[in-house]
């Protein structure tokens, strides 16, 4: 749990165990505290792997371009060629598991908003990616 939440009443952020906000001097219940910090961690754990993802995301069109030259001049030995290839599958099941554990967070932080459009953005990046790297696999394989 974190140490520190929003609060209820402000949204400025408070540490947690004090019993009343000291920037709208609003009273807090052990629970409401507790609740409270609860969901600041979790919003923080979604922005940074959201952050992790979207440092990801410029990867897939440099890896789309190696991968297709790499591919096109045999520079990969098929006995390596699976571990290689399933590179991308990293930030596509990081990605997922972020929609399993965060998706149903109800908040207008508006950092949890950014960080939800850039897990979507990583999606719509490496879903197509993982294909065309398959597409690639499948190739290198009937040779
Ligand atoms: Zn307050």
């Amino acid at each position: 749990m974190s140490q520190f939440l929003r609060c209820p009443a402000c949204n400025e952020v408070i540490p947690f165990g004090e019993r009343f906000c000291k920037y709208c001097s609003a009273g807090l219940s052990y629970e409401a505290a507790q609740q409270a910090a609860e969901q600041f961690a979790k919003l923080s754990e979604a922005c940074a792997l959201a952050n992790n993802l979207n440092t990801m995301t410029p990867v897939a069109p440099i890896m789309l371009v190696s991968y297709g030259l790499a591919t096109w001049w045999d520079w990969i030995s098929p006995s390596r060629s699976f571990w290689l290839y399933g590179l991308p599958l990293a930030p596509l099941l990081t990605a997922f598991y972020w929609f399993l554990s965060y998706r149903a967070i109800q908040t207008n932080d508006t950092d949890f908003q950014q960080a939800r459009k850039d897990v979507h953005k990583s999606l719509l990046v490496w879903i197509p990616t993982t294909i065309v790297l398959i597409v690639m696999l499948v190739f290198l394989h009937r040779r």
